[in-house]
C-alpha cells in the first residue's frame, strides 16, 4: 500500500519542463532586453511590440519600472548594491517566464554593458535578445516625456544616464534600432519582425 502511494505520487515529483509549456502555448520563450536612453523609446516599443505580437496570437509579459521598482522591488534604491540587486531579481523573474513559455519585453536604461551582461549570464545567452533603443540625446532631452532631463540640467536630479552619468552603448551581439526617423509602429514592426523568427515554434 505504502508503495503503491509512492508510486502515485512519483508521478507528480517533477515541475513540467519547459517544452511541454512552449507546446502548449505553440511559441518559443525569450527575454527582450531593450536598453536605452531614458525617453528614447523603451517603453513605447515595449506596447507597440505587445499589441503586434499578441495579434498574432504569442504571450508576452512586458517589465518596467512601473511593476518592477514598485513592486517586487519596491525595497530598493539606486545604490550600486542596490542597482545590482534589482537587475538580479528582474533577470531571475525573467528566467521563470522563460521557463512558462512567455515572451518577456523588458524596458530598463541598463546603462552599462556590466549591468546587460549580469542579466545575460542569469537569463542564458541563448534566451537573451539585446535590442539598443539607439536615439540620440538630443532628442531624447527635445522629447523630455518626464520632464527628467531638465531636472537634470538644473542638477536636480543627481547621476542622470546621459548628462553626468555614462551611457555604454552595446558593442556586439546586439539589434541596433534607430527611433530618429521613424514611428513607434515602425520601430516596433521592425522588431517584431526579427523576434518572429527566434519565438515561432518549428
Ligand atoms: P523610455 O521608456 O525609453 O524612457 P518612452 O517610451 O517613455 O521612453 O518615451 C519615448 C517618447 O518618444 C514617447 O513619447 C514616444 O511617443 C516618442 N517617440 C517618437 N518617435 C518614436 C519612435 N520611433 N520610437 C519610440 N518612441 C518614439
Amino acid at each position: 500500500m505504502k508503495d503503491e502511494g509512492r508510486n502515485i505520487f512519483s508521478v507528480f515529483d517533477e515541475i513540467l519542463q519547459r517544452e511541454v509549456k512552449e507546446k502548449l502555448l505553440n511559441q518559443r520563450g525569450l527575454t527582450i532586453w531593450l536598453t536605452g536612453l531614458s525617453g528614447s523609446g523603451k517603453t513605447t516599443i515595449a506596447m507597440a511590440l505587445e499589441q503586434l505580437l499578441n495579434k498574432k496570437g504569442f504571450l508576452t509579459q512586458v517589465l518596467d519600472g512601473d511593476n518592477v521598482r514598485t513592486g517586487i522591488n519596491s525595497n530598493l534604491g539606486f545604490s550600486e548594491e542596490d542597482r545590482t540587486e534589482n537587475i538580479r531579481r528582474i533577470a531571475e523573474i525573467n528566467k521563470l517566464f522563460i521557463n512558462c513559455g512567455i515572451v518577456t519585453i523588458n524596458c530598463f536604461v541598463s546603462p552599462t554593458k556590466d549591468i546587460r551582461a549580469k542579466a545575460k549570464e542569469i537569463i542564458g545567452a541563448d534566451d537573451f535578445l539585446e535590442v539598443f533603443i539607439n536615439t540620440p540625446i538630443e532628442i531624447c532631452e527635445q522629447r523630455d516625456v518626464k520632464g527628467l532631463y531638465a531636472k537634470a540640467r538644473k542638477g536636480e536630479i543627481k547621476n542622470f544616464t546621459g548628462i553626468d552619468a555614462p551611457f555604454e552603448v552595446p558593442k556586439t551581439n546586439f539589434i541596433d534600432l534607430k527611433t530618429a526617423n521613424c514611428t513607434p509602429l515602425e520601430a516596433a514592426t521592425q522588431l517584431k519582425d526579427i523576434v518572429l523568427t527566434k519565438i515561432i515554434k518549428r
